[in-house]
């Protein structure tokens, strides 16, 4: 994949300007993140409107993407429900304001209690396999607010990246409805139980074409007609669509785009949006990907092996998919000054190196980027989703501090999503409190 120089320097470099002159990013804070809330009102505007004739959806965003509580209070804000997948991004998603019947749970692995939980609180649940529906039948109270859906697997194949794939043959998502036999006992578990009124499927993700997504988002719509026909009624009301809308990351263009999303949809089950069922979806990387992104410093630069390497302060601790598999998740890079103002010196090819110990960590290699020098800053795109938001604790690095931003008539102002961590908090999660368990009596331990 090419990435090359129109690489975004002078759209954020306002943003990155301001942020140097306010104190977010300099020598002593040389990693920060960037949220652009307007650019995440108008994805979920997008999103909105691409689906604007269809009677009900309701459009979650999946928090494992950003599971920040602001940017999540922001999407409530802007018409969002909300996708999680376990108990830390439920307390997320119920603290960042969702209302519970907003909310949707598909976590793999639910525990009994997690069950029990929901159910309580009436979010949407989302069972990954039948044994879990039969957790359910035993913990389903009579009075139940929750919508209750069962996952599929339609195997409809891979996209370019095998671990983002969840469609495939041997996927640990779902029931793997080619299996044999496996379509008759889904037909049968929704027979048994009239409460049951959701078929749930996520393709896939990044590097996934359209039309396979939509493949399996038509395979879903068939197998709810079929059991619908089985127990002669309406019982399944609604469908949930997944997300995993891919993102283009070499450079500002927006695509596919949901309306792209909808019209490979409606070109692979015409009723799909008919409004006969009421439709969930699950967005994540689409909505956040490009409204988002990283600036760091340059800590040294240095020469190995006739190559120039510049070190900075965003290595895997924050691009983890991109250091473990660069040509998977290739990100695009900018040279910005110590001021912040792109740079327009001729390009040399150079590896913009993380902090971390350990030889991978490069975010990029062999880049042509303007020659980069101590003190002047790179800017990673388009890592709004899965970056900064999901960091790595490797070397005990800290969480970088995550500012939201607001551009107006020139004018860029920030408030603090998250704070940085600071090494006293680093030691406080490392067992700080406990630091003479191993020295000690071996006392039980205490749990919460
Ligand atoms: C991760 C995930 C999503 C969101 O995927 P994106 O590629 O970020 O849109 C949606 N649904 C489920 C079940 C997921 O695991």
């Amino acid at each position: 994949m090419s990435l090359h120089l129109e690489n975004g320097a002078s759209r954020v470099a306002p943003v990155v300007r301001q942020a140097v002159a306010d104190g977010l990013l300099g020598e002593d804070r040389p990693l920060a993140g960037f949220v652009d809330v307007q650019g995440v009102r108008d994805s979920v505007a997008g999103l909105h409107e691409a689906f604007g004739q269809v009677p009900e959806v309701l459009h979650t965003f999946a928090a494992k993407a950003c599971a920040l509580v602001p940017v999540l209070r922001l999407l409530a804000d802007a018409g969002m429900g909300c996708e999680v997948a376990s108990p830390g991004e439920l307390r997320l998603a119920l603290d960042a304001g969702f209302e519970p019947a907003r909310i949707v749970l598909d976590s793999p692995a639910k525990t009994r209690q997690e069950i029990r939980e929901a159910l309580a609180l009436g979010v949407a649940l989302n069972a990954d396999n039948l044994a879990e529906l039969e957790r359910v039948d035993a913990l389903r109270p009579a009075e139940c607010a929750s919508v209750v859906g069962l996952r599929v697997n339609p195997q409809v194949g891979s996209g370019a990246i095998g671990a983002m794939s969840t469609a495939t043959e041997h996927s640990k998502f779902g029931v793997a409805l080619r299996d044999p036999g496996a379509r008759a006992r889904v037909v049968e578990a929704f027979a048994r139980r009239p409460w049951l009124t959701r078929l749930h499927a996520h393709v896939g993700s990044q590097g996934c074409p359209l039309p396979l997504i939509a493949e399996g988002v038509a395979a879903l719509h068939h197998l709810a007609e079929e059991i619908n026909a089985h127990v002669g009624g309406r019982q399944i009301t609604s469908l949930d669509l997944g997300g995993g809308l891919p993102v283009n990351f070499t450079d500002d263009t927006v695509t596919p785009t949901y309306a792209d999303y909808v019209a490979a949809l409606t070109a692979a089950e015409p009723a799909l949006l008919d409004g006969r069922y009421r439709l969930v979806t699950e967005f994540g990387r689409s909505l956040l990907a490009k409204n988002g992104f990283l600036a760091a410093r340059v800590e040294y630069v240095k020469d190995a092996g006739g190559r120039r390497i510049a070190l900075t302060h965003a290595g895997g601790q924050v691009a983890t998919r991109t250091v473990f598999m660069p040509g998977a998740w290739p990100l695009r890079v900018s040279a910005h000054g110590p001021d912040g103002s792109p740079k327009r010196t001729p390009l040399l090819p150079q590896d913009v190196a993380g902090p971390l110990c350990f030889a991978g960590d490069v975010v990029a290699h062999e880049r042509p980027l303007p020659e980069l020098a101590e003190g002047d800053l790179v800017v990673l795109h388009d890592t709004g989703a899965y970056y900064f938001s999901a960091p790595w604790a490797y070397n005990s690095l800290p969480r970088p501090g995550v500012y939201g931003y607001l551009q107006r008539d020139d004018r860029v102002t920030f408030a603090t999503v998250r704070r940085a961590q600071t090494v006293r908090e680093i030691s406080m999660e490392s067992g700080l409190a406990q630091a003479d368990a191993l020295l000690s009596g071996f006392t039980a331990p205490s749990l919460p």
